[in-house]
């Protein structure tokens, strides 16, 4: 037998994106996670950032901005040929 009671519990309704300050909604009935990219890393024991947290809201612009960056980033690194990169 369930036993049912009505609560009152908080939800996310709007995100502030950490790079470029845009607000925007999550609409009412969907997953807040979905529409936000988020960029997390926790640094632990063994690392030279040890006990380091960072986390990041993003909007899809920013998300993507973030990701042809990293992108890039990778193929500098790697010195794979890039078609968004020329490499002189
Ligand atoms: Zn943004």
């Amino acid at each position: 037998m369930k036993i049912t009671e009505k609560r009152t519990v908080d939800v996310i309704t709007k995100y502030l994106c950490d790079v470029c300050d845009t607000v925007f909604e999550v609409p009412e009935g969907y997953n807040s996670t979905e529409n936000l990219g988020q960029l997390n890393a926790h640094w632990g024991y063994g690392s030279t950032q040890d006990g380091s947290r960072y986390h990041l809201d993003l909007c899809e612009k920013c998300y993507r901005l973030l990701k042809t960056i990293v992108e890039a980033a990778l193929c500098l690194l790697t010195k794979k040929l890039c078609p968004m990169i020329t490499l002189d």
